[in-house]
């Protein structure tokens, strides 16, 4: 079985600026040399993977970008700004999607054919945003969280890749995986459940999906192999009564980076993966 392994392209020191103190900053360079070593990783392993990059990195950053456009691997879009979609009108919304997706097809000369919402943002229920999508030229969305978070997620998602109809036509909803036995699910493969569980429970999850034929869709993030914290980054850009509640934030969100990279190596090696476009017939 062939699964896939996408990418939020995102610089977690001015995302969480943005998330904290809802304020838009530089990215800093950690993006870059995070999305270097992710590379490495995945061309040793011969990987291909989907890329979902924000617009604000694709402009600072457009070699990086560019490159692994030209290494094979599919680029998506992932908003202008990392601002999770409650925060926007459906008007900032369509222009920053726009904005982004037209900065990316610049660079790579290719069209955009896949979104992905900043922290899973997307509201199943309201088919706004699929039609602005659609409007704009996305074949598939991947924002939808077949599991209900704190933050995010329903628990009444088909978990398998499905259509969606609009008014304005159909999009393709590729759910990022989780374990299901009807109405009990488990969130997996992934982000924080990746980085902060052991191996044996993604081994698990990988074993579940394919023994329903199911590709797992695998997300992670630059940042979580990035095991510093850049005290010149938010020395720069904090003030200093923003310093608590962003040292209260760090402790969980750098919790088990050092980890991440020996773990996907082992995901690597141990399945196939290659792009959700390589997947699907779009
Ligand atoms: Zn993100």
């Amino acid at each position: 079985m062939i699964h896939a392994l996408t990418i939020d392209v995102e610089d977690w020191s001015n995302a969480t600026i943005l998330l904290l103190f809802n304020r838009v900053e530089n990215p800093s360079r950690a993006v870059v040399l995070e999305v270097e070593r992710l590379l490495t990783l995945l061309t040793e392993c011969g990987v291909s993977a989907t890329w979902f990059v924000l617009g604000e990195i694709a402009e600072k950053y457009p070699a990086l970008i560019k490159k692994l456009s030209e290494l094979g691997h599919e680029i998506g879009v992932h908003g202008y700004y990392h601002y999770r979609l409650q925060l926007l009108t459906l008007s900032q919304f369509r222009e920053q999607l726009l904005q982004a997706k037209n900065a990316v097809e610049q660079l790579i000369g290719k069209a955009v054919l896949g979104y992905r919402a900043p922290a899973f943002s997307v509201n199943y229920e309201d088919k706004s945003i699929f039609e602005i999508l659609i409007e704009c030229g996305i074949k598939y969305d991947s924002s939808v969280f077949p599991f209900k978070g704190r933050r995010y997620g329903s628990s009444k998602v088909n978990p398998a890749p499905h259509k969606i109809k609009t008014a304005v036509g159909t999009i393709w909803e590729i759910p990022p995986s989780v374990m299901d036995w009807g109405l009990v699910r488990l969130p997996c493969c992934g982000g924080g459940y990746f980085r902060h569980f052991p191996l044996w429970y993604t081994k698990w999850a990988m074993r579940h999906l394919e023994k329903r034929e199911r590709a797992a869709i695998v997300y992670l993030h630059p940042y979580e192999l990035q095991t510093e914290f850049d005290d010149a980054y938010f020395g720069q850009h904090l003030s200093p009564d923003e310093w608590p509640l962003m040292k209260k934030n760090r402790v969980l969100q750098y919790r088990n980076r050092q980890k991440t990279a020996d773990k996907l190596g082992w995901l690597l090696k141990s399945y196939q993966f290659n792009t959700i476009r390589s997947l699907m017939s779009f």
